[in-house]
């Protein structure tokens, strides 16, 4: 589709105003210029489908733009063709290098309207061209699969169009859009922050946005229960998992995925369009249904099975602030170290070298990919449902100071004790930050 103004004639101009009419008459609205308008007494509708663009479809344009948020100037460009769900050829997903190969694994059509992204992993190497191999696989009979968008750290491929139903995440195909990613489930954090998980993450979450936009999806992280009760946002496959199939089944995009930036990002992107954000959408809701519960100080606590690692500590707050949660106090540290089924000991973990490092080098995403290998060989294979000991927590003191606190040594002693003297800027390996919520 083409940009179309007043005085443009054409198919496009039809089919715009095919979208205009399925609408309803427009009444009062408020222009791009600030100005007060109303549909004219003396006009009809609906309007003529004539394919000329004259004063009555761009008054009833501008109506169209202001009732979804956009900017009502009657100019049909890409954010609105994108709001009305069709293509433009200066789309956002067309000018990051969209190409297309199609799949014949999906069904034609939709039974639900669309109001989920899954988010996947291909379990395929991150490598140049990573997409299209993705997109071809899938292009191929045999494969019995598919998903809607593949996306590397420098293209994107479609292989089955938004208004079919691809086949990638069982019982939520019907109302879901699949976008796969280059990539592993089981990468950790540092491996999710690296140059091409970046690159690639913020290519799809420009890709999530446009969809957000284009079929009113809200910009929010959907945990297993809000998805199962049929709530709009994002989700793991993982999530259509937990919800359908009795957790049996795929696993990603894994626990380790930065899904709280990759949703800003979205939400970022929505807002770049013209989309509406509430505040809510970018707020909570974690997933607490495989979190463990902590007694102490006469409450219920909700504490995540293991740390977000290369967190700085002014990050921390706000970090637990979006996910509903509060930092730990020092005492609850403490409480959660000897409740945890599985401890590593910390003195294990502490580098000799550190003393010649500046804090860059000390929160690298190569010391962190590091420090995460020498976690994983500590705890070699064992089962947990709550780890400790991998480490320090930034923690509020009860007075409201935040600091550094514990990282236990296997005797149970806290190497750290709290320390509140670092920058709020400050990050290092050693860091991390736990996830706690009050239950109830
Ligand atoms: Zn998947």
């Amino acid at each position: 589709m083409k940009t179309i103004r007043r005085g443009d004639k054409g198919a496009d101009v039809s089919a715009w105003q095919a979208i205009l009419v399925a609408g309803p008459r427009p009444t009062k609205w408020t222009n791009a210029a600030g100005a007060a308008r109303e549909w004219r007494a003396d006009w009809a509708w609906p309007i003529r489908v004539d394919g000329d663009f004259g004063e009555r479809t761009e008054a009833a344009s501008e109506a169209w733009q202001d009732a979804r948020g956009l900017v009502a100037d009657g100019v049909v460009g890409p954010k609105t063709w994108g709001a009305a769900g069709k293509k433009t050829e200066a789309a956002p997903a067309s000018t990051t290098g969209l190409s297309w190969v199609e799949s014949p694994n999906k069904n034609v059509g939709r039974k639900q309207r669309v109001r989920v992204i899954v988010v996947h992993t291909m379990e395929m190497n991150e490598v140049a061209r990573g997409a299209e191999s993705c997109a071809r696989y899938f292009a191929r009979p045999e494969t019995r699969a598919s998903a809607h968008y593949c996306v590397d750290a420098t293209s994107t491929w479609q292989c089955v169009r938004d208004e079919d139903t691809a086949w990638h995440a069982g019982a939520v195909n019907d109302y879901a859009i699949g976008i796969e990613h280059a990539g592993f489930a089981k990468q950790t954090a540092a491996e999710w922050d690296d140059d091409y998980s970046t690159k690639m993450l913020a290519r799809s979450a420009a890709l999530a946005a446009e969809l957000c936009v284009r079929f009113g999806i809200p910009p929010k992280k959907l945990g297993v229960a809000e998805l199962v009760a049929g709530e709009g946002g994002l989700c793991g496959h993982v999530d259509a998992t937990n919800g359908f199939a009795n957790g049996k089944g795929h696993w990603d995009p894994g626990p380790n995925f930065p899904w709280q930036a990759y949703v800003a990002a979205v939400a970022d992107g929505v807002r770049a369009l013209g989309g509406t954000v509430t505040a809510t959408d970018t707020a909570d809701p974690i997933d607490t249904s495989a979190w463990i519960e902590v007694e102490h100080g006469g409450a219920t606590w909700l504490v995540a099975p293991r740390y977000v690692a290369g967190v700085g500590i002014g990050e921390a707050a706000e970090l637990a602030r979006q996910s509903g949660c509060v930092l730990p106090t020092p005492d609850l540290v403490d409480a959660i170290w000897k409740r945890a089924d599985l401890k590593i000991d910390a003195a294990t973990l502490v580098r000799s070298d550190f003393k010649e490092w500046s804090m860059a080098e000390m929160s690298s995403a190569s010391v962190l990919a590091d420090q995460a290998k020498r976690i994983d060989a500590q705890i070699g294979g064992r089962a947990f449902t709550l780890l400790a000991g991998t480490h320090k927590d930034v923690a509020r003191h009860p007075d409201g100071r935040i600091g550094l606190y514990g990282w236990h040594r296997a005797s149970g002693q806290p190497i750290q004790g709290f320390f509140d003297k670092h920058a709020a800027s400050w990050k290092d390996y050693s860091q991390g930050l736990r996830l706690v919520k009050k239950k109830g």
